[in-house]
């Protein structure tokens, strides 16, 4: 990041950065004299001026908007489940709104208001999806002809293209929609019909890829070109006769004309004809069973033949300049007219996919509100095999400003945080979202922490990269922005994970701070307790039940603290070996009741049947002991103290002594 200007404004310190666009909107502001100190060093972006929404790289992967988080393109990727776009300008539109969703309201307003038209006029829809396919790729069409990379058939489908275009233009604009917002787009849009049909009318049916003399021209178009195509057609007519004739001169039946690159044309003769060749053939090549002669007759058929298709090839090509040329001239237009192809195309899109899978119009307006009733994921409903469960999410900034998820592995936290993620970039994409009812306060950003899989390979540490995407969360929100968080800590020992994850709720929930809207998904359930601090926060948890033994993942969620994490049942299901999972068993519950720094791995229970901690008790040791042997005399020297009973004198002698022999 590149620092533009370092202030010191009385006593505080402000320092510009350029945002994502390269504009110089974020400012760090540290104020020395504030006793809360460097706690309350956070950074604003201003994004008054923006219309886009600034989604970071790791948000796109961790959401898996264009990859899956495997990296992978296609199925499990939120652009492959939500492409209905018949054009690849609206597909290349609906990457772009996926990547910088929309923050005006207006234009959401009215891209929700057009997505709501085209889906209850079905029969509309359909009629300009149906023109929409014929519209092929206009940009790169039009690129290609302005620089002269393009083929005739090449030529033909921008033609073809331009006129499609062109009739779904005016199947939006026309037909009792013109009250539909897509028709006010469109109103004024560059006529493309005249260009489509000097393309169309003037170039072949079927042209060739390259440039092929007779070929690439339909006939009328130019007298001069049919003249010199009928003067190359008579000409191999008049061969046709002329082999006719030497046929019968000679008497030799198999006398044939044929023609190659080197020679041009010739009369072939088989070598047992040889002696009946004429005195007026000019031997030109010998093969193995045949020779090849030439004629002066032949020679002047085979120049006029060369001259006219020379004639041709040359008329041809300023006709298909002159076509270029036209191209060329009408590129803006043909660029606009791309552009307001794409908005119908991902209009008619979004209405489509909407109708498809039940989904419903989102109200944004500028409040923090995030309320969600029965929403789904779009991408886990669509792949999901059985049923995908709805659930509400009530994010306010205010009273319901941090959501605490706990719950079982495998509840569901994930696909929660990322549900509600998806539907605001969704609904501020311009799309219909998959829930009953949503009403989304825009987001100015939203910021992600979920897992950091394969940043091995970017030779990264785990734990270092979790640190860094979330130190650059906690630098970058704002008021309007919404944090996802899933299971931050994890990737380091329990102690400080558990401290690192507290540390950083309380900051993002913290009265001077921007306080932005935010869901964190935790294994600590040690956190849920800061409810009872933190004004803001509301524990929520995934629900399970427990029969026969077994745990059914509910996946629904709802308000309070799960308790446990049934992490040995999912280790279960995993495959993990029955003995490994007896003694887990046997382990948590001992360490559930007491406190895990005080278990002496001598004063834990044998493992029948499990081998691993007799054999190696040394080895055991290391691992489930905390404290050294001197550490634990002293702890239970301090447990068996008797305070009431000691003089201050004494208490400082034992004190001393026992300091020593820490
Ligand atoms: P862990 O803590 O182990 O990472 P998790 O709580 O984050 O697990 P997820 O990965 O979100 O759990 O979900 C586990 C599985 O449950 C998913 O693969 C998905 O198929 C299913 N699932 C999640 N949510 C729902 C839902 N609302 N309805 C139906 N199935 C769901």
């Amino acid at each position: 990041m590149v620092v533009l200007e370092v202030v010191v404004v009385r006593s505080t310190i402000e320092v510009m950065f350029p945002d994502a666009k390269g504009r110089d909107g974020l400012i760090s502001r540290y104020d020395p004299d504030r006793d809360d100190g460097p706690w309350l060093q956070h950074y604003d972006i201003d994004l008054q001026d923006s219309d886009r929404m600034l989604l970071d790289e790791e948000t796109l992967r961790n959401l898996e908007v264009f990859r899956t988080l495997r990296g992978e393109r296609g199925q499990g990727t939120l652009v492959h489940h939500l492409d209905r776009t018949a054009t690849p300008a609206g597909r290349r539109l609906l990457e772009r709104r996926l990547a910088e969703p929309l923050t005006d309201l207006d234009a959401l307003a009215s891209w929700h208001l057009g997505v709501a038209g085209a889906l209850d006029d079905r029969d509309w829809r359909e009629q300009v999806r149906r023109l929409l396919k014929g519209v092929g790729d206009l940009d790169r069409g039009a690129v290609r002809a302005a620089s002269g990379r393009i083929g005739p058939a090449a030529l033909r489908q921008l033609g073809e293209s331009l006129r499609a275009a062109g009739e779904a233009v005016a199947a939006v604009r026309g037909g009792g929609h013109e009250a539909h917002p897509a028709a006010a787009w469109v109103r004024g849009t560059p006529d493309p019909s005249p260009l489509a049909t000097r393309l169309l009318a003037t170039l072949a049916e079927q042209p060739p890829a390259t440039m092929r003399p007779g070929e690439v021209v339909r006939p009328g178009v130019s007298a001069q070109l049919d003249a010199a195509t009928a003067v190359a057609s008579d000409t191999r007519g008049f061969l046709a006769a002329l082999q006719a004739r030497e046929r019968e001169r000679t008497g030799i039946a198999t006398l044939k004309i044929g023609y190659n690159r080197v020679f041009g044309y010739y009369y072939e003769i088989s070598n047992k004809h040889l002696d009946k060749v004429p005195a007026d053939f000019s031997q030109k090549q010998t093969l193995v069973n045949a020779a090849r002669f030439r004629t002066e007759e032949l020679t002047t058929a085979e120049q006029t033949i060369l001259d006219a298709e020379e004639c041709m090839g040359r008329l041809e090509a300023e006709i298909f300049a002159s076509l270029l040329a036209d191209v060329t001239a009408g590129l803006e237009a043909i660029r606009e007219l791309s552009a307001r192809v794409a908005e119908i195309d991902l209009l008619f899109a979004f209405a489509e996919l909407a109708e498809r899978h039940r989904y419903a119009r989102p109200v944004c307006d500028d409040s923090l509100i995030l309320d969600i009733v029965e929403g789904r994921h779009p991408v886990v409903e669509q792949l999901l095999e059985g049923e995908f469960i709805p659930n509400d999410a009530l994010l306010d900034g205010d009273a319901r400003q941090v959501l605490l998820l706990t719950g079982p592995n495998m509840g569901g936290k994930s696909t929660y945080l990322r549900q509600v993620a998806l539907l605001v970039l969704m609904a501020q994409a311009g799309s219909f979202v998959p829930a009953a009812r949503a009403r989304i306060g825009v987001a100015d950003r939203i910021f992600t922490r979920v897992g950091a899989g394969d940043n091995v390979a970017r030779g990264q540490s785990t734990f270092y990269a979790e640190m860094s995407e979330t130190a650059r969360i906690l630098h970058q929100m704002s008021r309007r922005s919404l944090v996802v968080l899933d299971e931050v800590g994890r990737g380091t020992s329990t102690y400080d994970g558990l401290s690192l994850a507290w540390a950083i709720t309380e900051f993002l929930h913290h009265d001077d701070g921007p306080r932005p809207r935010t869901i964190f998904a935790t294994h600590y359930h040690e956190l849920t307790a800061l409810d009872r601090t933190l004004p803001r926060l509301v524990n929520l948890r995934l629900e399970v039940r427990e029969w026969q033994g077994s745990i059914i993942f509910l996946h629904a969620v709802k308000p309070g603290c799960s308790d446990k994490s049934y992490g040995i049942h999912v280790a279960r299901l995993a495959g993990v070996p029955e003995p490994v999972l007896r003694r887990a068993e046997e382990l948590l519950a001992l360490f559930s009741s007491e406190d895990a720094r005080t278990l002496a791995p001598e004063r834990l229970p044998g493992a029948p049947g499990f081998s691993l901690a007799a054999d190696r008790p040394a080895a055991a040791s290391r691992q489930l002991s905390l404290f050294s042997d001197g550490e634990r005399d002293a702890l239970d020297a301090l447990r068996d103290l008797d305070l009431e009973g000691i003089s201050p004198m004494d208490a400082f002698l034992w004190l001393a002594r026992i300091k020593k022999q820490l």
